[in-house]
């Protein structure tokens, strides 16, 4: 099935059709494969994918999670984090990178990000490390890695732990190296509009401890070993047989994913260089999957109706940085505490970069937003 661009057809923020058309005939006989072991928790297809995307991460152990979310919580629960214990979070960010700290009854402290690549950095997390802190969790957003070597010599000085959510990163690089293989552990999200995505939640830890890992597979078996001994309070937090074997089916493909949404990156840099947008900007040391296509733009709620009026999907994220969040009230967060947070959530949007985007269809959208400001914007 081929769909033509045609200039009124609408065109989404991410098109899964698209990519689950040219797999469907892999992907059927394996669900197949599955269904006729009857093998749904854990077992061969599990293993597997945790050896394939640990193998990709450039790390020793891969431990299947039920989520992204799960990871995060899981690969706490495996530090001790809890009650009296401060983890230094960025507060641009989508909410599980905090919400589970909370969960654990451990305090997260928000910390600003870099304005241009949307990142903590070594100097904003710096000023928020008491004697209290345990853990940093450096998020790499949109598909770029943060700057990992000062935040590691930061965390060594100080006797920290990092954590690298890695939720939007898979396959990314920083100096050479793959995102979740810098710190101490990383976290994958395979939630469908992630890079690779499976058919419902899952998700990943990755390091190269033991300890950690072996820590890490007890906890998300309510902390059994052997089964029914609990040594250790856990929960279920297990990646299922059917989405490991999907992953599987897909990680072989995520490579060129992800280079063609790079293509599709270039392509806007060009189309979009005479906007008043600001564009993104990736470091020289890193290379970025793209997640996202993330701008910064004058009027950016008003030139999102417009698009919308086209037919053009976009996605702020995220609209309140997660220090002036309700739940978060507690910790007093204020305007004004974490600006380059709060700048970043008035300005961004997220526009199409999927692999299956056609040249028209990202000349629609270049077209779009030229004409927005041409002609639609009154700021
Ligand atoms: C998607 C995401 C998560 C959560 O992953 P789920 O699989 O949806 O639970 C965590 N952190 C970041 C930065 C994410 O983008």
């Amino acid at each position: 099935m081929t769909r033509a661009a045609t200039s009124t057809e609408p065109i989404p923020l991410l098109d899964l059709q698209a990519q689950y058309d040219t797999l469907r005939d892999e992907i059927r006989p394996v669900i197949d494969r599955v269904c006729d072991s009857q093998w749904f928790i854990g077992g061969p297809e599990v293993t597997g994918c945790e050896e394939e995307i640990a193998a990709y991460s450039d790390c020793k152990f891969g431990i299947g999670m039920s989520s992204g979310t799960d990871a995060l919580l899981c690969g706490m629960m495996a530090l001790c984090i809890g009650p009296g214990d401060e983890v230094i979070v960025p507060s641009f960010t989508f909410f599980a990178t905090a919400g589970c700290v909370s969960r654990l009854g451990a305090t997260p402290v928000f910390a600003d990000v870099d304005p241009v690549t949307y990142n903590l950095t070594a100097k904003t997390i710096e000023p928020h490390i008491t004697d209290k802190t345990r853990l940093i969790i450096p998020v790499h957003l949109f598909g770029q890695c943060a700057d990992m070597e000062p935040i590691m010599a930061l965390a060594a000085k100080h006797g920290l732990t990092v954590m690298e959510d890695a939720a939007q990163t898979i396959g990314a690089t920083y100096k050479g190296k793959k995102a979740g293989s810098i710190g101490h552990l990383g976290t994958f999200s395979f939630f469908p509009s992630k890079n690779l995505g499976c058919f419902g939640d899952g998700g990943m830890i990755v390091t190269n401890d033991e300890t950690l890992a072996k820590t890490c597979t007890k906890m998300r078996n309510h902390g059994a070993e052997p089964k029914y001994y609990h040594a250790l309070i856990g929960g279920n937090f297990r990646l299922d047989a059917l989405q490991a074997a999907i992953i599987r089916i897909k990680l072989p493909y995520l490579d060129g994913w992800s280079k063609a949404r790079g293509e599709n990156a270039c392509r806007y840099a060009g189309l979009l260089e005479k906007t008043p947008l600001g564009l993104p900007h990736i470091a020289d040391h890193n290379v970025s999957i793209f997640n996202q296509y993330v701008v910064r733009c004058p009027g950016r709620d008003q030139l999102r109706a417009y698009l919308a009026e086209q037919g053009i999907s976009t996605e702020v994220y995220y609209p309140v940085p997660l220090h002036l969040q309700e739940c978060f009230a507690y910790r007093n967060g204020k305007v004004g505490d974490l600006p380059h947070c709060e700048q970043a959530a008035a300005e961004v949007l997220a526009l199409p970069v999927y692999p299956e985007l056609t040249e028209q269809q990202q000349a629609r959208v270049a077209g779009a937003i030229a004409d927005f400001y041409d002609h639609a914007w009154n700021g």
